[in-house]
């Protein structure tokens, strides 16, 4: 049924904190279209300032259920009749035909994955599976290392090959098995966004398990304001708001969807280097991007690089990157230029 990270639900990175929240109940503007619905297995919230007289709350509700419900049934790991599920189930080594909707997703993973040097691999799913982040019930324990080898020679995203002409895809490992949980959301945010404004609606709030795009004003005619969360299990905190418009956002981040083992914090973000999940001191990424495709894939990409080597690469590829690290007494940010300048 859904894409595959989600099973285990709270991955929402990010609480929509909204002007009018922090307003008496009684006079609380209401958003013409105030739509929240469960996908992929997490939730999804839809906000709309102003709609077109010549438009219904109802019938957008429909249009958008039809364009979630698609989406998945391409691109979910969970549905055996899903698109993507028949791609990994075929050990052919013919090209494959893909439609438009999932070739542009792979064409957008393959770049981001050589831009990381392959710090992002939507290929990592066997080793998403064997440390118990996948379909299967978690089993809390370390796999050995063999496992792990073995796993690390199937992957790779190299060993898809493009056809942008014929839009076609060709599995050079006939085991290959794609995953597209830490892309696929963003790009349905994006699709949602596109079909609100060929409605032409321009004040708008689409978020699904925290990727977001926005648009316009909110209700109070303000900018959108969004709360990026404090990076602790537990308890949800804000650690800063941010006032926004005409952009998208996402998070990765390393304290919902883990377990911990003697001290040790196993996340569901694998190296696809190492085969394992990553081990370092930072806690979560924020992303601001034209689209939520690429913020949530390279929020994914420098979490897996870290630090220092992902601000180094923001900073290089002019990627607006907040970084959340976690220190002895709580936690720093570290925000990139152009992060900063998006801001301004
Ligand atoms: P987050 O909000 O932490 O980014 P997402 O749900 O967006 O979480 O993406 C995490 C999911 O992406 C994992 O559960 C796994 O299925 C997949 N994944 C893990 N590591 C990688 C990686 N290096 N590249 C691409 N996908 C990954
Ligand atoms: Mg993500």
């Amino acid at each position: 049924m859904y894409f595959k990270i989600l099973k285990r639900g709270s991955v929402l990175l990010l609480l929509v904190f909204l002007f009018s929240a922090c307003r008496q109940q009684v006079d609380k503007p209401q958003y013409p279209l105030h739509y929240s619905d469960a996908i992929f297995g997490t939730t999804f919230t839809i906000k709309v300032s102003k709609l077109p007289s010549s438009m219904t709350g109802k019938r957008l509700r429909k249009q958008i259920k039809r364009l979630l419900d698609n989406l998945n049934g391409q691109m979910s790991t969970y549905q055996k009749d899903s698109e993507l599920s028949k791609i990994n189930a075929n050990s052919s080594a013919d090209w494959l035909s893909v439609s438009p909707s999932l070739y542009a997703v792979l064409k957008q993973a393959n770049s981001i994955s050589k831009l990381s040097d392959g710090a992002f691999d939507i290929t990592v799913g066997p080793l998403v599976n064997l440390w118990g982040f996948g379909p299967d019930p978690m089993s809390f324990v370390v796999p050995d290392k063999a496992e792990i080898e073995q796993k690390l020679k199937r992957i790779g995203y190299k060993k898809i090959l493009f056809d942008d002409e014929k839009q076609k895809i060709k599995k050079l490992e006939p085991k290959l098995y794609i995953d597209l949980s830490a892309i696929a959301k963003g790009y349905a945010v994006d699709q949602v966004g596109l079909l609100l404004e060929q409605n032409e609606i321009a004040d708008y709030m689409v978020e699904i398990g925290g990727e977001l795009k926005l648009r316009g004003h909110n209700i109070a005619d303000k900018p959108w304001r969004i709360a990026v969360e404090k990076p602790t299990a537990g308890n949800r905190a804000i650690q800063k708001v941010l006032p926004l418009t005409d952009i998208s956002l996402a998070t990765s981040g390393d304290y919902r969807n883990y377990f911990e083992l003697e001290g040790v914090r196993f996340s569901h973000t694998i190296d696809p280097r190492k085969g394992r999940p990553i081990a370092h001191k930072l806690a979560s990424v924020t992303i601001l991007s034209d689209t939520a495709m690429k913020a949530d894939a390279w929020a994914t990409a420098l979490m897996v690089l870290g630090a220092e080597q992902g601000f180094n690469l923001a900073e290089n590829k002019s990627i607006a990157a907040l970084f959340i690290i976690k220190t002895d007494d709580g936690f720093a940010e570290k925000a990139s230029s152009s992060f900063i300048e998006k801001l301004r």
